[in-house]
């Protein structure tokens, strides 16, 4: 990861430029902003209510990328609150949605317009991601809506898991979804995300059906996710949703192992090793023998 710049927004939550791609399945990030004062009883059902209506969003941070997250410059958002509870997650200060800051559809869609010029110039765009954005589908929605209405190519980075959430409108709006498919054999799924892995396969078919765009994400971690019959496994799936244009095997690393620690969450992967350029490699072929590009 290289970090060009680094300036706030009136919020006071950085903004990032990074000029590189990263590995090893969702980024370090830092937390977004500042946290305010206590919300009243009557501020707090307001804010609720706003929630409902996709009016106000629960925001982790967001960065302003190039070369990840989808073709060209993009601003990835991500959303706080996330059902999973991946071993090897870097951001577990994403999974609680109380975790984020508070923020308007409207203030999120002015700050995407003032990127319009650098999305039009690099084939780039607006990505949503996490935590999972679908847990917040009525602010997502009107995100999405609203960027698709300035003429900005969208993405979602989602596990699937949440795919019952996702409306057709919504699709509508999206350009591409990048789908971590996170096992193939459901026991490993359950033991890697403490989740069931149907819900992640059922929402890739629905995309192949309507014919969006996908790219996925397999996060390759010795000794959880690296079997011969995992990764044939997700491998055999992949290649049969006719609109993948792209896998991506993510080698694990180490980088979110202080938050783990920080948050008082207990960390099972201290003792796994990154894999070896050789695993790498293996998994990577094993994904290209089934006719797929592989990054
Ligand atoms: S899907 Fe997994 S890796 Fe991604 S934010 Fe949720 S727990 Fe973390």
């Amino acid at each position: 990861m290289t970090t060009t710049t680094q300036a706030t927004d009136r919020c006071g939550a950085p903004i990032i430029e990074l000029t590189a791609p990263l590995v090893g399945g969702s980024r370090t990030r830092s937390s977004a902003g500042t946290a305010g004062l206590e919300p009243s009883e009557a501020e707090r059902s307001e804010r609720f209510s706003q929630m409902r209506a996709g009016e106000l969003g629960s925001v982790h941070s967001w960065e302003l990328v190039t070369a990840v997250d989808g073709p060209g410059t993009r601003l990835t958002v991500f959303l706080s609150g996330c059902p999973l509870r991946c071993l090897y997650c870097h951001n577990p200060d994403t999974m609680e949605m109380r975790r984020g800051e508070p923020v308007t559809a409207d203030e999120l869609l002015a700050r995407v317009a003032r990127y319009r010029g650098i999305f039009d110039v690099t084939g780039g765009g607006l990505t949503i991601s996490g935590g999972e954005p679908l847990m917040q589908p009525a602010f997502l929605a009107r995100i999405l809506r609203g960027a698709r209405e300035m003429g900005i190519r969208t993405a979602i980075d989602t596990s699937g898991y949440l795919g019952a959430h996702c409306s057709d409108q919504m699709l509508d709006d999206v350009d591409l979804v990048l789908l971590d498919v996170k096992s193939g054999i459901p026991e490993t799924y359950k033991r890697v995300t403490g989740r069931e892995l149907e819900p992640t396969l059922a929402f890739g078919r629905r995309l192949a059906e309507r014919g969006t765009e996908i790219w996925v994400r397999f996060v390759l971690v010795p000794g959880l996710t690296d079997a011969v019959e995992n990764v044939e496994a997700v491998a055999e799936y992949v290649a049969s949703l006719s609109t993948v244009s792209r896998v991506e095997v993510l080698p694990f690393h180490q980088m979110g192992r202080d938050k783990w620690d920080s948050l008082g969450m207990r960390y099972e992967l201290d003792a796994t090793p990154a894999p070896s350029a050789d695993l790498v490699e293996r998994v990577r072929d094993q994904f290209r023998a089934k006719g797929l590009t592989v990054f």
